[in-house]
């Protein structure tokens, strides 16, 4: 948390979450680019973009300075050929390369494994997203995962049960023991939380009887106007 990330974002999702803050559909015609970071002051350039353009567009930013690249959506691993050829080219950040996925593709996630450093990977709780639950998968992808650094997010609101939150953490517990889960409060329109602080507090609770790192972090990046 806190750390300096360039952000690319891929269009399109495999999902379709209640509390989605992202414009998820691919194929729209721009993508915007920020000139000065921070300022949101973006520049529009015409889709799609090749690998050596995205990478040239990234590298501009003085990657030495950065925590990592952050591969992000929508869902990155719907383009897991364009990501093989992008991250060789993304070269400086600290710590490499961040992929920040939902965690439902697998055999994707098996095609870059040996090209990503860190993996935020989400498991997607049916009581927030309004979805059936992805717990084979998460499971599947979660032992692929483990070959890197790795941890787990979890959006929670009011809907989020205790069992969903116990599972998540017996997931953890079976398939990589010593991964932080982190909890984060949704979001709902308005910017408001989606949940209470004691609410918050209890879930921790529930999947620290099980686990021993579990933390609640917010979006920072909405807390401090970034993006
Ligand atoms: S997985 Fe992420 S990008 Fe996809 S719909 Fe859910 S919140 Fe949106």
């Amino acid at each position: 948390m806190g750390c300096r990330q360039v952000f690319i974002r891929f269009g399109g999702c495999n999902l379709n979450c209640t509390y989605c803050d992202t414009d998820a559909s691919a194929g729209a015609r721009f993508c915007r680019v920020e000139q000065k970071p921070g300022l949101k002051n973006y520049r529009l350039v015409q889709n799609p973009l090749s690998p050596q353009e995205v990478a040239s567009l990234a590298n501009s930013f003085c990657l030495s300075r950065h925590h990592s690249v952050a591969l992000t959506g929508g869902e990155p691993l719907l383009y897991p050929l364009f990501i093989r050829e992008l991250a060789p080219l993304l070269k400086g950040a600290r710590r490499g390369i961040f992929l920040e996925t939902n965690g439902t593709l697998p055999r994707a996630l098996l095609e870059v494994i040996n090209l990503v450093d860190i993996i935020g990977v989400d498991f997607k709780l049916p009581g927030t997203t309004g979805l059936p639950p992805y717990w084979e998968e998460h499971r599947r992808f979660l032992e692929i995962a483990g070959q890197r650094e790795v941890f787990v997010k979890a959006v929670v609101g009011e809907g989020t049960k205790n069992e969903e939150i116990e599972t998540a953490a017996s997931l953890i517990n079976e398939v990589s023991p010593g991964t932080a889960l982190v909890l984060q409060p949704v979001v709902l329109p308005g910017g408001i939380q989606g949940i209470g602080p004691a609410r918050m507090l209890e879930l921790q609770e529930t999947a620290l009887r099980k686990i021993k790192d579990v933390r609640l972090i917010p979006q920072t990046h909405k807390i401090t106007g970034c993006l």
